[in-house]
């Protein structure tokens, strides 16, 4: 099985898409399909998955990665966690690509965790530290340079 095709037999969230396996469905559209999570980190804890089996994001075909943020984002609304202002509960979206990165689940999903207190929802570990500006401008250059040719 390559890493990217339209469904794996093998693939858990590929059964769920079917309805092999039971899922709280929420959206599904033309391309994506979005349930809650099983093991929520925070009250409405839900992922929105392509329907394509693709393990990390650079497997998808645009059009299923273009279809996945406006369901995120009436999601958001239907969990009242539109809120216009930088105070008061708030949301992650979260897309882990390999095992070191936090992947379970080989095919790719986003997860909109809502954030209400600190203790629910994602925790993050964040080891900022202030760049170098030569270092920054090498790479942005390196960068740059490979996604022009
Ligand atoms: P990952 O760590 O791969 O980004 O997250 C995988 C997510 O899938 C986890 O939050 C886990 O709870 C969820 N999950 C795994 N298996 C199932 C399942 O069978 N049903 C549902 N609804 N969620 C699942
Ligand atoms: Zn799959």
């Amino acid at each position: 099985m390559s890493a990217a095709a339209l469904h794996d037999a093998s693939c858990i969230f590929c059964k769920i898409i079917k309805g092999e396996i039971p899922s709280f469905k929420l959206i599904e559209t033309a391309h994506s399909y979005s349930f809650l999570d099983i093991q929520p980190t925070a009250k409405g804890h839900l992922l929105v998955i392509p329907k394509y089996h693709g393990a990390k994001l650079h497997n998808l075909p645009d059009e299923y990665l273009a279809d996945i943020l406006p369901v995120a984002k009436k999601l958001a609304i239907a969990l009242e966690l539109n809120i216009d202002s930088p105070e008061g509960d708030g949301y992650n979206i979260l897309q882990n690509n390999g095992r070191i990165a936090h992947q379970v689940v080989d095919h790719v999903h986003f997860h909109l965790i809502p954030k209400r207190d600190e203790k629910s929802g994602l925790i993050v570990g964040w080891p900022a530290a202030d760049a170098d500006m030569g270092e920054l401008s090498d790479l942005a250059k390196k960068l740059v340079a490979k996604l022009e040719q």
